[in-house]
């Protein structure tokens, strides 16, 4: 078994900016590495990879690791600031996908207070179709937004205790 963390964007991409010119990239990195702190901690073979030009080279990395799970951090964000809440996207089709998606979903909306947006299939991302573990994709909440803006800056390691929580859920299941 072995992670593959991908905090969202990166390099010359900073992602969704805050009205506070808080970067989305950086925000994504700081929860990926207490993910990793945490799964390194306890055992779980883990790395991380944030994209330096382009996001070809996240799928590029990942195909090498053989990893056994695909987790991409990001946070949302909206024209409208009171748009909010956490939602976990994966390969459509993909049933482990679904059901790592389906367990993080529920560790991150019970962790976290945010609101509920539901795991969403997609086959239009990259980082979804082109990596070989199961794959997810998690937008934590919408940096837009201020109050959840907050709670990303202030309390990021609510978010990374909830991913952590829910891989060891879905290791428990064995389904890793
Ligand atoms: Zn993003």
């Amino acid at each position: 078994m072995k992670i593959f963390i991908n905090p969202g964007h990166g390099g010359s991409d900073p992602g969704v900016c805050s009205r506070h010119n808080v970067f989305e990239s950086d925000v994504a990195l700081i929860i990926g590495k207490m993910l990793l702190n945490r799964l390194k901690l306890n055992g779980y073979p883990a790395v991380l990879f944030q994209q330096k030009e382009h996001y070809f080279e996240i799928s590029k990395e990942e195909n090498k690791s053989n990893a056994t799970l695909f987790i991409s951090i990001h946070c949302n964000g909206a024209t409208s600031t009171a748009a909010h809440g956490v939602e976990t996207l994966y390969y459509d089709g993909s049933k482990k996908g679904k059901q790592l998606a389906e367990i993080m979903q529920q560790q991150l909306i019970k962790t976290t207070g945010c609101a509920d947006r539901g795991i969403k299939p997609r086959t239009d991302l990259h980082v979804l179709n082109r990596t070989n573990a199961p794959a997810i994709l998690i937008e934590t909440a919408f940096l837009s937004n201020e109050n959840e803006e907050q709670k990303l800056v202030m309390q990021p390691e609510m978010f990374a205790n909830a991913i952590w929580d829910a891989i060891k859920i879905y290791k428990t299941q064995n389904l890793i």
